[in-house]
C-alpha cells in the first residue's frame, strides 16, 4: 500500500488528522489496533472547547454535535457549602460544549468512510520501519492474517501514550517530562440527572469530587481517591454516600444505577520534541495531562490541525517551515494546557489529611478565583480554549 500520510490511531487525533488531510486533497491511512466497534464505545473525554466545536461544524463533522451536544455558559466551584458560578460567556464571550469523545470519534470514522477513507480496525503488531535519517517511512502490520506493509512520505503517531510510535523514536532523541500525582480519580458513568446543567467542581475535606454529565439523564461522576484504589472496596452504596457528602449540601443529588465504574491515575507527561525526521507525534502519543482540566482531546486536535497545515503547506507549495517548527508551534500550547491543568488539579484537590497551611491556602485562592472579575477571567480564556492562531 502507498499513500502520503500513513497513520497509526484511529483516536480523535488520528482521525481528525485523516479527515483534515482529505479536505486538503492529501492522501492517507489510519491503521488501528481495537474494533471500530471498540472505538465508538470507549468512554473518555466530554468536555470540548469552544474552537473544537467549531472546527468539527466548519469541517463538515459537526451536524450531530450541533443536535446534540449540551452547550454550557460555565463551570461552578463548590466550597465551604455554597457553589459559585463562573460565567466564560459574560467573561469572555465563550461556550464549552459537552459531547462524548466516543461520539466525535463515530462521527469522524462514519464521516471519512464516507468519503472513500481508508481505516484498518483490528491490526495487529504495528511498527515503524525507519532510520529517522533519510527514506520514505513505512508502517508494517497484520491485518486478516497477512502481513502488510504501508509506503508513505510520512507517519502521524497518533496512537495514544501506551502506542508504538513514541518508543519507537531514537534513544535520546527525545526527552520526557513528567509529573505523577499521588492521588487518582474514582469515575462512574450513571442513569441520573447531573445536579446541575453546568459541571461543580468540589473543593471539600473529604477530597475532591466532579459532578459532570454526558446528558440530562446521564451522569458522569468523579470521586478523589488513592491511586492505588481498589474497586472492589466501593459498593454503589459507598459511591453515592461519598458523592453526596462531598457535593456538601450545595445541591440535591439524585441516584441511579451505575453502567461504569474505574480508577484513573493522574499523571501529566510532555515529550520533547514532538518530531524526529518524517514522523509526527499528536495528542496522547506526545502528551498527556490531568482530567482536571478538560484539557486532552482538545491539545490532540490542535496539534492535529497544525500539523494538517503543514502538510497542505508542504504538497501545496513546497514550503517546509511549518513541518520544521511543529513540535515548537504545538508544544507552546501544550504547556500552557499543562500548565492549567496542574493548576485545577493544586488547587482543588485535598494533599493531606489534616486542615493545614496548604488546605487554607488552597480555600483562600479558591475563594480569590471566583470572586476577582481578573481571575475568573484567565480561568475562563484557559478553560474555554486559548486562542488558535
Ligand atoms: C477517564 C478519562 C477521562 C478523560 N476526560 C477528558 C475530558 O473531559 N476532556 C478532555 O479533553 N480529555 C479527557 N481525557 C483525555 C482524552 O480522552 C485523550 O486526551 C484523547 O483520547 C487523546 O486522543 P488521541 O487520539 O491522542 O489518543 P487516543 O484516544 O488514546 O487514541 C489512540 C488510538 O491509537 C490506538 N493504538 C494504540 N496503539 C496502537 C498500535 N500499536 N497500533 C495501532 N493503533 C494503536 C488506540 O487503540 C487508540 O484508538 C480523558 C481521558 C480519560 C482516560
Amino acid at each position: 500500500m502507498r499513500t502520503q500520510v500513513g497513520i497509526v490511531g484511529a483516536g480523535p487525533a488520528g482521525l481528525m488528522l485523516s479527515h483534515l488531510l482529505h479536505l486538503a486533497g492529501i492522501s492517507s491511512i489510519i491503521v488501528e489496533n481495537k474494533s471500530r466497534a471498540y472505538c465508538e464505545a470507549r468512554v473518555r473525554a466530554g468536555l470540548m472547547e469552544h474552537w473544537v466545536a467549531h472546527m468539527l461544524i466548519e469541517t463538515g463533522v459537526g451536524e450531530r454535535l450541533q443536535r446534540e451536544a449540551m452547550v454550557h455558559d460555565g463551570i461552578y466551584i463548590a466550597f465551604n457549602g455554597e457553589a459559585r458560578h463562573i460565567d466564560f460567556h459574560k467573561l469572555i464571550g465563550k461556550q464549552v460544549y459537552i459531547y462524548d469523545q466516543k461520539e466525535v470519534v463515530t462521527d469522524l470514522i462514519a464521516r471519512r468512510l464516507a468519503d472513500g477513507g481508508q481505516i484498518l480496525f483490528e491490526v495487529e503488531d504495528t511498527s515503524l520501519i525507519y532510520d529517522f535519517i533519510g527514506g520514505d517511512p513505512k508502517i508494517r502490520f497484520r491485518h486478516e492474517g497477512r502481513e502488510q506493509l504501508i509506503e508513505c512520505d510520512f507517519i502521524g503517531g497518533c496512537d495514544g501514550f501506551h502506542g508504538i510510535c513514541r518508543p519507537s523514536f531514537p534513544d535520546r532523541a527525545l526527552r520526557g517530562y513528567d509529573r505523577v500525582y499521588p492521588f487518582g480519580w474514582l469515575g462512574i458513568l450513571s442513569e441520573s440527572p447531573p445536579p446541575e446543567n453546568e459541571l461543580i467542581y468540589c473543593f471539600h475535606e473529604r477530597g475532591f469530587a466532579l459532578f459532570s454529565m454526558r446528558g440530562p439523564d446521564l451522569s458522569r461522576l468523579y470521586l478523589q481517591c488513592a491511586p492505588d484504589e481498589d474497586i472492589d472496596r466501593w459498593s454503589d452504596q459507598r459511591i453515592w454516600d461519598e458523592l453526596e457528602a462531598r457535593l456538601g449540601g450545595v445541591r440535591p443529588l439524585v441516584r441511579g444505577s451505575i453502567l461504569q465504574k474505574g480508577i484513573t491515575p493522574m499523571r501529566s507527561y510532555v515529550t520533547e520534541p514532538m518530531q524526529a525526521g518524517r514522523v509526527f507525534l499528536a495528542g496522547d502519543a506526545a502528551h498527556i495531562v490531568p482530567p482536571t482540566g478538560a484539557k486532552g482531546m482538545n491539545l490532540a486536535m490542535a496539534d492535529v490541525r497544525v500539523l494538517a497545515r503543514a502538510f497542505e503547506a508542504h504538497y501545496r507549495s513546497g514550503r517546509d517551515d511549518l513541518l520544521a517548527n511543529y513540535s515548537a508551534t504545538c508544544l507552546s500550547r501544550v504547556w500552557k494546557g499543562q500548565r492549567f491543568s496542574w493548576w485545577m488539579t493544586q488547587m482543588l484537590h485535598r494533599h493531606s489529611d489534616e486542615i493545614d497551611f496548604d488546605t487554607k491556602r488552597q480555600i483562600a485562592e479558591i475563594d480569590y478565583v471566583t470572586s476577582s472579575p481578573a481571575a475568573m477571567t484567565s480561568l475562563a480564556e484557559n478553560y474555554a480554549g486559548l486562542p488558535m492562531e
